[in-house]
């Protein structure tokens, strides 16, 4: 079946995490993950950065969340993440979007079998670290 988009921002951010799959670097894991974040009406493309020393590789949600705020976006709609299977954000991803979009709707995309999964950010990492005694 067709995917059919529940809110206005879903359908190009479906189609731009697919395509921006095509371009993760994933020599090591061979696990290639596209992400589209919508941010101030624009569609921001993600991908997976690998990098020979493990430490050092990029998330395409960070990838995308980085290139969006670099820009000045700061009202995000929501991101669609695609994979060969189904997925979540790793927690690294979660915290960090949670940081400025804690209520940020995702969409998972398996590309597999053809099907999504849509959640918030909150509802995969509720008891994410929160710091209050870092904002006095
Ligand atoms: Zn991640």
């Amino acid at each position: 079946m067709a995917f059919q988009p529940q809110a206005p921002w879903e359908g190009r951010a479906y189609e731009a995490a697919v395509e921006a799959r095509d371009s993760a670097h994933a020599p090591y894991s061979r696990f290639c993950v596209g992400a589209a974040l919508v941010a101030d009406g624009h569609v921001v493309r993600g991908m997976n950065l690998e990098n020979r020393s493990f430490g050092a590789t990029l998330c395409a949600e960070r990838v995308a969340a980085a290139a969006a705020w670099s820009m000045g976006w700061r009202q995000w709609e929501g991101m669609a993440i695609a994979a060969e299977e189904a997925i979540v954000p790793c927690g690294i991803c979660l915290q960090f979007l949670a940081e400025w979009a804690p209520d940020l709707p995702l969409l998972l995309i398996n590309l597999a079998d053809g099907t999504e999964q849509r959640r918030t950010v909150d509802e995969f990492l509720p008891y994410r670290f929160i710091g209050k005694r870092l904002i006095q």
